[in-house]
C-alpha cells in the first residue's frame, strides 16, 4: 500500500502525461477519496487507539503498552493502518493525526491513573514528518500540559529513516523531548538506512527489532543470528530492546537466552480496545 503513495507522489507531485495511466487514474482517485474520508474521521472522531502490552522477557511482567491507531469507517469498516497512514502522510492530515494520538494516549493513561491503576508507560507512534515540523516538540509540551500526563510515562516512537533528514534539527527535537522525560525508541529497527553511528548520536532509550527478523529467527539461522546481533548491539549503546511480533513461545526461549529486555506480540496479547486492556493487562498482573 506504501506504493499508493509513491503512484501519488508522481501523479500529483509531476502533473506530467508520461505518468498518467488509466490504472493510475484509479489510484489517484483513490487516494483522493481516501484524503477526504481522513478528514472526515478527524472531524467526526472515527478513530480509536488499541494498545498492545510489552512484556519483560524474564519475569513475564507488562512493563508497558503501543498505542496502534484504528479507523472504523462508517461505510468501508476497519481501514489498516498501513492503508491510510501513508496517504496521511501525503497529504499532510499526518500532523492532525499525531496530535490526536498523543492526546488520546495521554487522556488514557491519566485516565487509568485515576481510577488507581498502577501508571505504565505508553508508547506512540510518530511519523517522519511529525518529528520534522519544528514546533513538534512544542506541541508535545502543550498536550502533556493539558492532559495532565506525566512526561516520564510517555514513549514516541520512530522509525530510522525519520531521522535521516534534517538530522540535526530531529536531534535537537528528541533532546527537548528527553529533557521533558519523555523516551524515545528506534521502531523497526533493521529495516531502514541503518548506520551504527547514530545510535551513539540519538538520544534514544529503546530499540525495537522489527518483527521480520523476530518471525524467521527459528526457521532460518542467519536471521536468529542477526537478532542475537542486534540485542548485543543494543546493549552496547546502552538500551533497552524490545522484540517485536513475538507469536510463538519457542521464540521465547532465544529471546531469554540472549538476554533481550522486553517482547510484544500476539503470544501474549494482539492489540485490544481500552476497556479490554483492563483484564488483559492489570487483570493479569494483579
Ligand atoms: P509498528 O509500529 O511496527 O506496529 C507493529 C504492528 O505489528 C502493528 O500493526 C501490530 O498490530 C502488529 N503486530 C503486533 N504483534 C504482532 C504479531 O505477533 N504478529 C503480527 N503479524 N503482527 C503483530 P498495525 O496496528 O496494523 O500497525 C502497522 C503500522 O502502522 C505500525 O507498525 C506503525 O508503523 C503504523 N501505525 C500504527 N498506528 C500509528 C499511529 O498512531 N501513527 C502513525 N504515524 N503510525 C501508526
Ligand atoms: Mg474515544
Ligand atoms: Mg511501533
Ligand atoms: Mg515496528
Amino acid at each position: 500500500h506504501a506504493s499508493i503513495a509513491v503512484h501519488y507522489c508522481k501523479v500529483s507531485g509531476r502533473n506530467n502525461k508520461l505518468f498518467y495511466t488509466p490504472d493510475m487514474n484509479d489510484i489517484y482517485n483513490d487516494v483522493l477519496l481516501l484524503e477526504g474520508d481522513i478528514r472526515k474521521a478527524l472531524y467526526h472522531d472515527e478513530f480509536e487507539l488499541f494498545y498492545q502490552p510489552q512484556i519483560n522477557v524474564e519475569n513475564g511482567e507488562v512493563i508497558g503498552l503501543e498505542a496502534l491507531i484504528r479507523w472504523n469507517h462508517p461505510k468501508k469498516g476497519n481501514i489498516p493502518p498501513s492503508k491510510f497512514i501513508p496517504v496521511a502522510e501525503e497529504s499532510g492530515l499526518i500532523n492532525q493525526i499525531g496530535k490526536w494520538v498523543i492526546n488520546e494516549a495521554c487522556m488514557q493513561h491519566v485516565e487509568w491513573v485515576n481510577q488507581g491503576h498502577d501508571p505504565i508507560r505508553i508508547a506512540v507512534n510518530i511519523s517522519a514528518i511529525e518529528l520534522q515540523q519544528f514546533d513538534f516538540a512544542d506541541q508535545v509540551t502543550r498536550i502533556i500540559e493539558e492532559t495532565k500526563m506525566d512526561p516520564t510515562y510517555l514513549e514516541i516512537e520512530i522509525t530510522e529513516n525519520s531521522v535521516m533528514q534534517n538530522t540535526e534539527d530531529c536531534i535537537r527535537t528528541m533532546n527537548t523531548l528527553r529533557d521533558m522525560g519523555v523516551s524515545l525508541s528506534i521502531d523497526d529497527f533493521g529495516t531502514g538506512y541503518s548506520s551504527f553511528g547514530y545510535l551513539r548520536k540519538f538520544p534514544i532509550n529503546y530499540l525495537k527489532i522489527d518483527q521480520s527478523f523476530i518471525r524467521n529467527a527459528l526457521s532460518e539461522p542467519s536471521d536468529a543470528e542477526i537478532v542475537k546481533a542486534m540485542i548485543q548491539l543494543g546493549h552496547t549503546f546502552g538500551l533497552k530492546v524490545v522484540a517485536e511480533g513475538v507469536e510463538e513461545q519457542n521464540i521465547l526461549a532465544l529471546l531469554r537466552e540472549q538476554k533481550c529486555d522486553y517482547y510484544q506480540g500476539y503470544f501474549f496479547s494482539k492489540p485490544v480496545p481500552a476497556c479490554d486492556l483492563e483484564s488483559v493487562v492489570y487483570g493479569k498482573m494483579s
